[in-house]
């Protein structure tokens, strides 16, 4: 009987972590359209649940014990209410005619249907996170009605109360098992998600980071679209720390990168902070002309309204910009950065708070 319990946990484990990792969106694994995730879910748990069946532990001459209300509350909480209602019905369909399909039969597998209809009903329309916060009690309500029906297609015997308690010990330890290594493995999904998140974002401004902006950059030229690449650097940034101080210059910084973000979102433009004070802007689509342009634009605004600062100050920034072109400038990341950061010196020497394009020079 151990070994039974064994591999009966074995079984219902797999299936946990093998429809957890590809069906959970956190992780980019490719499986056709999210819309169907509740079919296959549903189908595969219910598949799951006759496989239990068919090594389920028999406790008593009459009932045997397995992991398929397990299954059910586990396709609920990831498939949701479609999952559950397929799971239930494919399981208490095959509980029926598992052995000679008789009134006892009809019942038990019935009662399967019927819990996994309620189920159903109660998650319907709700969030994963409701799905996990409540699962336990639709869990602990199928545990329940399963046990009456044992009793009750034992004619409340003594060997019937064996039976479910039994079967209650053995659903509850598994499951929980499953669930808090699932609940553990979906933390551990987050964590990794936000430290790639951070592996590719500037910790002030939140903007993109030089790695996000070098794919950016490749991406686009791998599409042979033209784009353009704007470099911005604040004018004489060092003065305003040695002015106000850092924290005030990391301020400075924030507020830039909000401006530039907002002021990009016209053009679709991607903003990232390449470094200390020096920004850069892709613009998809944009020719010289109208890289200038948008440049032009977005350094006015910088220069047009004053920064205000925790101090109470109202401090008055510009910014340099260098531009380059694909593809008139390059076809490479390096080459076209290189060229803009050119156009920006140029910019710089010949006075700052002007873009120019590194064609014009
Ligand atoms: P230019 O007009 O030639 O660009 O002059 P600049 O003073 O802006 O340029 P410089 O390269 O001499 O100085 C850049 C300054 O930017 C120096 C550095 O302290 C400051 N800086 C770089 N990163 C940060 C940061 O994260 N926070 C703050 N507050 N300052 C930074
Ligand atoms: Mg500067
Ligand atoms: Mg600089």
């Amino acid at each position: 009987m151990l070994l039974d319990i064994i591999i009966n946990f074995c079984i219902l484990f797999t299936f946990a972590i093998l429809t957890y990792i590809p069906f959970q969106n956190k992780v980019n694994l490719f499986i056709p359209s999210t819309k169907y995730h509740p079919f296959i879910l549903g189908i595969l748990s219910g598949l799951t649940g006759c496989i239990l069946m068919l090594t389920a532990i028999a406790v008593s001459e009459h009932v045997i014990v397995d992991g398929r209300m397990a299954v059910i509350s586990l396709s609920a909480v990831l498939g949701g209410p479609i999952a559950t209602f397929i799971s239930a019905t494919i399981i208490g369909i095959f509980r029926m005619f598992l052995y000679d399909f008789s009134i006892d039969s009809l019942i038990a597998g019935g009662n399967t249907i019927v819990i996994g209809i309620i189920i159903s009903i109660f998650i319907r329309n709700k969030p994963i996170e409701f799905r996990i916060r409540y699962v336990p009690y639709y869990f602990a309500y199928s545990v329940i009605q399963a046990s009456l029906v044992i009793c009750l297609l034992n004619n409340w015997s003594f060997t019937s109360y064996l039976a479910v308690f039994g079967f209650v010990i053995y659903s509850i330890v598994s499951f929980s098992i499953v669930f808090i290594i699932l609940k553990q493995l979906n933390n551990l999904f987050n964590k990794i998600r936000q430290i790639e998140e951070m592996s590719v974002t500037d910790y002030l401004t939140e903007l993109n980071n030089n790695r996000k902006f070098q794919e950016y950059a490749q991406n686009l030229l791998n599409t042979n679209d033209r784009f353009s690449l704007i470099l911005l650097d604040i004018d004489h940034f060092k003065k305003v720390n040695d002015t106000y101080g850092h924290p005030i210059g990391d301020e400075v910084l924030k507020e830039l990168g909000l401006r530039l973000k907002g002021a990009s979102n016209f053009w679709g433009g991607i903003v990232s902070r390449n470094g200390g004070e020096e920004f850069s802007v892709l613009l998809p689509n944009a020719t010289v002309e109208s890289s200038l342009e948008a440049a032009e634009i977005i350094r006015q605004a910088i220069e047009m309204s004053p920064f205000h600062v925790s101090t109470g100050d109202n401090l008055h920034i510009t910014v340099s910009g260098g531009i380059s072109s694909y593809p008139e400038n390059g076809d490479k990341v390096n080459e076209l950065y290189k060229l803009a950061d050119d156009a920006l010196y140029i910019a710089k020497s010949s006075g700052r708070n002007k873009v120019i394009h590194i064609l014009q020079t």
